[in-house]
């Protein structure tokens, strides 16, 4: 057996205490401690598997004393004990770095500023329905940590944030995903994107040739950083606008195309998903499927029968033919881009919450095309009013979720869309973006 470890675990989330019950199944001697209170599911498990733990403060001394230490992505590098830590030179390694060294199937890990969710619940429906052993880990489910120590599956898809990047060392996927890099979360990156992107383009850095780089070629962002960095992995490009060499595009014939080796391995008809930004994260699953060697027929079937996610464009009810969408799950102006572009009726847009900086010119000419009224649903809206007053017949405020959907309602006519994408976090009015797509959909089913 090897050498027994004093292993610390910071924060006892899903991914702390996955990364403790890992180390502990490993035979070591596991310390979790977390600065906040852990939810009495995580007491039972850490208690069921023996692990000493502590809450609502953090024991210096006795994790300044271990071997290894194990940190949950919420913790940022500027506390305090991390920066005793580094003063230490103790080795600090993500909980998808120490998952990582144990993992004897084959990832599949997808980042990005938006898309990651949907594109890592389409890579495992695909894996899924092609009968692999696979799971769903990291920022979707259970953690990879805990995933592992289960020692079950073959393959892992693996949904990873730019803070999980952040202390990898040598972790390598076997393909790798960036959906697209766009401005956001980059209060954590000194409020700069070329940090924000850098981190991000961690997941390629340990590839080798014989894995699978994949990312959006219509995004300028990803393009641009991609460039500067050296790839050894192999690369495939995702196209809406034109033709790419490797990778997967949509011909002049609007049929979607998947091209390995340099020639055309199989074509797509049919994606459930709607929209554009959709459309690349199906191409992503449906190259990535082709990498695993997953049957067309079973990829086709896969990309046809995809349900789709709560509070991502989801459709929650038609009332009179009026259509509701929920769109809670948009919390950057470029999520929302998307969903606007998506939409082929008029409509009734309801926006607003904790704005990070954003910038809603970038959205006038969809909204001059797609908008007949805007509901501003936050406890400021001034940033709404000014881009978009006189550019819009109505733009109102209102009060709460309520408020806003009987407007919505009395405003819509037959045929009208009212789309909840608000652009925004949520924290001002509501819990999370759940909680608010959740208000959403009770207040239309009210109506
Ligand atoms: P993430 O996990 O990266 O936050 P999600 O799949 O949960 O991404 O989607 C978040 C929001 O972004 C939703 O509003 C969704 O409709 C939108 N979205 C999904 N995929 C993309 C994409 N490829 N580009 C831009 N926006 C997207």
């Amino acid at each position: 057996m090897s050498t027994i470890l004093k292993i610390a675990v910071l924060g006892g989330g899903e991914s702390g205490v996955g990364a403790a019950l890992l180390a502990k199944k490993l035979g070591h001697q596991v310390f979790l401690s977390d600065a906040g209170i852990i939810k009495d599911k995580y007491h039972r498990q850490l208690s069921n598997a023996s692990i000493e733990f502590e809450e609502s403060q953090h024991s210096n001394e006795r994790i300044l004393a271990c071997d290894l230490i194990i940190k949950s992505p919420g913790i940022p590098e500027k506390a305090p004990l991390i920066q005793a830590i580094r003063a230490a030179g103790i080795s600090l390694i993500s909980e998808v770095e120490y998952a990582y060294r144990f993992c004897k199937g084959k990832i599949i890990a997808i980042t990005g500023t938006n898309g990651k969710t949907t594109t890592t619940k389409l890579c495992y429906h695909l894996l899924k329905n092609a009968g692999l052993k696979v799971a769903m880990v990291g920022n979707v489910g259970e953690s990879f940590a805990a995933a592992v120590a289960e020692n079950g599956y073959d393959y892992y898809v693996v949904e990873i944030s730019s803070f999980q990047l952040d202390d990898i060392v040598d972790f390598k996927p076997f393909i790798s995903i960036i959906t697209n890099i766009t401005e956001d979360h980059l209060d954590r990156y000194q409020y700069n994107i070329d940090l924000y992107a850098a981190a991000k383009l961690r997941i390629f850095e340990n590839q080798d040739e014989n894995d699978h780089f994949i990312y959006n070629a219509d995004d300028p962002l990803s393009q641009k950083y991609i460039k500067t960095k050296e790839i050894k992995a192999q690369q495939y490009q995702l196209s809406l606008e034109k033709p790419v060499e490797q990778g997967a595009f949509l011909d002049d014939n609007n049929i979607f195309k998947i091209i390995l080796n340099r020639k055309e391995d199989m074509d797509i008809n049919e994606l459930a998903l709607q929209g554009k930004h959709n459309s690349y994260n199906s191409l992503a699953s449906g190259v990535a499927g082709r990498l695993l060697n997953i049957r067309k027929e079973t990829i086709r079937e896969s990309m046809a029968n995809f349900e789709s996610i709560e509070h991502r464009l989801e459709p929650v009810l038609q009332i009179y033919g009026i259509n509701f969408i929920n769109d809670s799950k948009a919390t950057n102006v470029n999520s929302t881009w998307y969903a606007l572009e998506s939409m082929k009726e008029p409509t009734i847009w309801i926006a607003g919450g904790v704005d990070k900086g954003n910038d809603y010119a970038q959205l006038l000419p969809l909204v001059k095309q797609h908008v007949k009224a805007i509901i501003c649903l936050g406890t400021d809206n001034s940033k709404l009013h000014a881009e978009f007053d006189g550019e819009v017949e109505m733009v109102v405020d209102a009060a709460d979720m309520d408020e806003a959907v009987r407007m919505a309602y009395k405003i819509g006519a037959k045929g009208d869309n009212v789309l909840l994408s608000p652009a925004c976090a949520s924290f001002d009015l509501f819990e999370n973006y759940e909680d608010r797509g959740r208000q959403f959909k009770d207040a239309v089913r009210n109506l």
